[in-house]
């Protein structure tokens, strides 16, 4: 098919169509042409059966004039039997008239011709009347002198003879010599009405449907008898009948009846069989064209399902119950890089399945063949390989194939290449970090004139107490010299007490110095972003010197509420602690911008129900951090948690949003409410460590 289609330059489709189309054509062309055949057989059948049977009527025609002829003779043999007298001879010939109509005149003539006698038919009136007898003498004359040469009966041709009514009859003579002791003494000359031989001679039964006639050879018509009825058609028969002297042809027509459908049996069954045959042939049509309409659509919907699967991004795999590939798409041939022929009715391991994990994906698959373990609805994340040996994560889809019976054929698979959206995970969680590290460097820088005031105190201190160590140092010469030799022994050991004490200050000043250096850079540094448990004492511990610091240039009281025996959180130490500090110092800027009367900081920790935050393992940890600022207007509390928004001057407006991100990322919760007579409480949880061990309160 696709052969013939390259070589004609149509489309194959086409090509099957058009051969399709010939074939029928041909089919019909070919049964049409059967049928015509059949029914014109049938009819020339029937025809033929017609002429025969005219033939056969024309024969039995025949054989009935002759032997009627053949018994005339005799009769007439008999009229002259036994010499009879003229009165005689009257006698009996009129009474033969009377049998025999076709006679129309009986003459007893002499050897010379001359009539002795004669009757004349009565059922006619003196036929010779009108012409004379003497008219007709040359035809008696012929049929005599072939009598006497015959020594038997012979016949005149046949002559016209008009009668006084006008008409007039076809007649021909009969001469019969009469031989006494080899002597010709006389003639019966009988004139036969052709007419009436047809009429008088032949069965009756012959001629109830056809028309009988004697006609010469060149087809002039003499006598007619018969039912002169006209059809479609003419069946015509011919024969010879041959009298001695005169040969005459005896013509038999028969009509068939106006054109009939059904002129008899053998038509009507081919013709019934004919419109079945075209009947079924329609229906046939009808059948082919339905199923050529269903194929029709059959072939759409293969292209629209095939240009479907070709048009998809998502890879698809079909396996059967053994685990063979039994069919990909094109998306899924690109994602791994191999074409269908290399994939399809592969079994374990497939040739996309890196080398490494091989191991764990047969297992995956045996489970998943042996139909122990559903496959997760919402997927589940694997790794594979490319031909060129690049991994890619993909995320798989898997449902069992259902035939329409119902029963399980294999496992359908569809494929997400999750490269991409890895990458911009990638991509976000990195800019999260460094926006995070953005906030926190915001605030040490918010705290380096915090911790400048703080360091001014144990500097000061430090370099105080050096001023006066140097003091004490040059001071060492004069005591000396204005002490006696026992007196200087005590003052100089009161000095070096002195000097010592004022080191020891400077260096408990250097290390407060160095405290307040290290809590700051310890803040920025520390960058393990393990979770671990951390008991909820240790995250204030870590915040509160940085608190302080801010507390006490702002004039605030700080007041940590923590219940006894509070289990330890599960989280990232670091960044729950930027959060605490965070809110805290919000908290004291608030209250600072709205100059309260006497300021108070509460942070507290408390253990809240568990039903409220379903799925946690022991529960949660709830951290609040409340002050008494002016609280936080309608149309700010909206815009709180967005980026960069702030109400300061010189405010970053980072702080939020990333306590809130932080606390999300823990599967936390963070919110804030109004506090009690005025102020915000903001409110955040994080989830119990499973592995702490319960202590009571
Ligand atoms: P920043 O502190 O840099 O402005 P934040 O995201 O921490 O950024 O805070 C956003 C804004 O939320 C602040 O500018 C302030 O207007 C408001 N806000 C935060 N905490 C409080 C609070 N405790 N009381 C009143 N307003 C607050």
């Amino acid at each position: 098919m696709s052969g013939g289609a390259a070589s004609t330059g149509m489309p194959p489709r086409h090509v099957s169509m058009y051969l399709r189309w010939s074939l029928w054509a041909l089919l019909i062309a070919l049964v049409a042409a059967l049928l015509v055949t059949l029914v014109w057989l049938a009819g020339r059948y029937e025809a033929s059966q017609v002429q025969t049977k005219l033939e056969r009527d024309t024969a039995d025609a025949l054989g009935d004039i002759r032997s009627a002829l053949t018994r005339n003779v005799q009769s007439l043999q008999a009229l002259q039997s036994g010499n009879p007298t003229r009165a005689a001879w009257n006698d009996r010939a009129s009474q033969l008239l009377r049998e025999h109509r076709e006679w129309i005149r009986l003459e007893w003539r002499d050897a010379a011709l001359g009539t002795l006698t004669s009757m004349d038919t009565p059922y006619r009136a003196s036929p010779f009347a009108r012409l004379g007898r003497a008219n007709a003498h040359a035809d008696v004359a012929l049929a005599c002198a072939n009598a006497r040469r015959f020594s038997g009966p012979a016949y005149s041709s046949s002559y016209f003879l008009p009668q006084s009514d006008g008409l007039g009859v076809e007649v021909m003579e009969l001469c019969l010599p009469q031989v006494t002791a080899g002597q010709t003494t006389g003639y019966v000359v009988a004139t036969y009405a052709l007419g009436e031989i047809l009429a008088g001679l032949v069965g009756p039964q012959l001629m109830r449907s056809q028309e009988i006639s004697f006609t010469e050879a060149d087809g002039t018509r003499l006598a007619l008898h018969g039912t002169a009825r006209r059809g479609s058609r003419v069946f015509t028969s011919q024969q010879l009948l041959d009298l001695p002297g005169n040969t005459m042809v005896l013509r038999m027509d028969s009509w068939r009846g106006a054109p009939d459908l059904f002129p008899n049996v053998l038509t009507a069954l081919v013709t019934a069989m004919s419109i079945a045959l075209v009947v079924v042939l329609v229906l046939l049509a009808k059948d082919m064209r339905r199923r050529l309409r269903a194929e029709q659509d059959l072939a759409d919907a293969l292209a629209f399902r095939k240009a479907m699967e070709d048009s998809l991004v998502t890879g698809l795999r079909a396996r059967d119950l053994q685990g063979r590939i039994t069919y990909v798409n094109p998306a899924f041939c690109a994602m791994v890089g191999f074409s269908p022929e290399e994939l399809l009715g592969n079994t374990m391991p497939a040739p996309y399945w890196p080398p490494e994990l091989a191991g764990e994906y047969r297992k995956r698959q045996e489970i998943r063949l042996a139909g122990q373990q559903a496959p997760p609805r919402e997927g589940y994340e694997s790794v594979f390989m490319r031909k060129d040996g690049s991994r890619f994560p993909v995320l798989i889809i898997e449902a069992p194939l259902i035939n329409h019976h119902g029963v399980q054929t294999g496992w359908m698979s569809a494929f997400l290449d999750i490269s991409e959206q890895r990458r911009v995970e990638e991509i976000s969680r990195a800019s999260q970090e460094r926006m995070q590290a953005t906030a926190r460097l915001a605030t040490v820088g918010e705290m380096a004139s915090l911790l400048s005031h703080e360091l001014n105190q144990p500097l000061a201190a430090i370099s105080s107490y050096a001023t006066g160590t140097i003091n004490l140092l040059k001071a060492r010469p004069a005591l000396q010299a204005a002490a006696g030799p026992g007196d200087a022994e005590v003052a100089q050991a009161s000095a070096l007490a002195d000097i010592e004490g004022a080191m020891r200050r400077i260096a408990e000043q250097a290390e407060r110095a160095g405290k307040v250096i290290k809590s700051v850079h310890d803040f920025v540094r520390r960058r393990d972003k393990e979770r671990e448990p951390v008991e909820p004492q240790e995250l204030l511990d870590a915040i509160m010197p940085l608190v302080s610091l801010q507390a006490r240039k702002l004039g605030v009281r700080v007041e940590t509420r923590l219940r006894r025996g509070l289990p330890a959180v599960l989280c990232d130490r670091t960044m729950v602690e930027q959060v605490l500090l965070n809110l805290a110092r919000n908290a004291m800027q608030a209250m600072d911008q709205a100059h309260v009367a006497d300021p108070c900081l509460v942070i507290e920790v408390r253990r809240t129900g568990a039903a409220a935050q379903a799925g946690a393992g022991k529960g949660w940890l709830e951290f609040s951090v409340a002050d008494q600022g002016p609280g936080i207007p309608e149309p700010i509390q909206r815009k709180l948690f967005t980026p960069f928004f702030t109400t300061k001057d010189e405010g970053m407006g980072l702080g939020l949003s990333m306590c809130r991100t932080v606390v999300e990322q823990h599967g936390g919760f963070l919110g804030f409410e109004s506090n009690r007579p005025q102020g915000t409480i903001f409110r955040f949880t994080l989830p119990v460590d499973p592995a702490s061990p319960e202590r009571p309160a």
